[in-house]
């Protein structure tokens, strides 16, 4: 490598670069002035590998500093379970199809604390029109977090009942779509955030069982569901020693809006309850013991800011399962 007798340092042993010979072909061309031609902002005395160090060091330092900028800053990607829409017997156009979708509320609740939202729809690995090798495992090993949108009931037969009502039988192909999901975010140590039924729904997959129907299973509770829809709201108590307790620790008297006809009855292996309804005691918020972040609220938090300011603000809930979101992300 010609560039290495460029400029032997005066200490190096070797003989000092002969002054240039402009003569010689091979030399005139490829090197840079030496001896004298050692730069003079040089520092005096220096070697080639003391000079070599300081470069490898302020090159390692620059790509650290980028690397932890990066880290820090990454923008985190949040999938979203669909909510499923089933045909509709008789009908036709969009009706005739089965339909995914996310309410927007929802999506831009989870943005506002700017992180990407996915939703992410259901697979079906042996289809027979579009076959695909994409599980729900890969959405959960490319995602950061879980959010398990709200919607139809979970239905009975998921906790081994049988709907006593059949207007209560609930939606079984997104419950075993959603129990998937969750194992999956489980199983990848991402966090996950249920929504509605999305509480319902983890409460079920480790073994709880539900209440079909508030008002007729639990006639002295007071109305979860009112023809306001999400107008109508209740207030609700944080055990002592409760992660909710500790998040909102100034706030007197949460209140949160209330649209479901089901809660929770039995809780679930390693879960514990995080918030209840006052004064019935209806299970309002629970979380998984032995998962970093894995908490269902029964309430509606994306249509709290728009319900004016009586509402509990769940920014701090939503930052936390960000927060646990960032720390499993590499
Ligand atoms: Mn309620």
């Amino acid at each position: 490598m010609p560039e290495r007798r460029v400029a032997p340092a005066p200490d190096s042993g070797q003989p000092a670069a002969r002054v240039p010979d402009r003569r010689s072909p091979d030399r005139a061309a490829d090197r840079t002035p030496s001896t004298e031609g050692v730069p003079r902002y040089q520092r005096e005395g220096d070697t080639p590998l003391a000079l070599a160090r300081r470069v490898i060091s302020s090159r390692w330092r620059a790509m650290r500093d980028r690397l932890s900028r990066d880290f820090m800053r990454r923008t985190l990607r949040i999938g979203v379970s669909a909510r499923i829409f089933h045909p509709e017997p008789g009908s036709t156009g969009l009706r005739s199809k089965n339909l995914q979708y996310l309410e927007e509320s929802i999506a831009q609740w989870v943005m506002s604390r700017d992180v990407l939202v996915f939703m992410i729809p259901t697979v079906n690995t042996n289809g027979l029109l579009h076959p695909s090798n994409i599980t729900l495992r890969h959405y959960a090993r490319h995602l950061d977090g879980l959010v398990l949108q709200g919607g139809a009931d979970v239905s009975p037969q998921t906790y081994s009942e049988t709907p006593t009502r059949p207007e209560w039988s609930g939606d079984r192909a997104r419950d075993l779509y959603e129990l998937e999901l969750l194992h999956e975010f489980v199983d990848a140590g991402k966090p996950v955030l249920g929504i509605c039924r999305g509480c319902q729904l983890i409460n079920v997959a480790f073994g709880g069982t539900l209440y079909q129907d508030v008002e007729t299973n639990v006639p002295e509770a007071r109305a979860h569901v009112h023809s306001d829809y999400d107008a109508h709201r209740h207030e609700v108590v944080f055990p002592p020693g409760s992660s909710l307790g500790q998040m909102f620790p100034r706030v007197q008297r949460p209140v949160v809006n209330s649209i479901h006809h089901q809660a929770v009855k039995d809780l679930g292996r390693d879960i514990t309850v995080e918030a209840m309804s006052d004064p019935d005691g209806i299970v309002e918020a629970i979380r998984y013991q032995r998962a970093d972040f894995v908490m269902g609220l029964q309430w509606h938090p994306e249509f709290h800011r728009a319900g004016g300011v009586d509402l509990l603000d769940c920014t701090p809930i939503l930052d936390e399962f960000l927060r646990a979101a960032r720390e499993t992300r590499f």
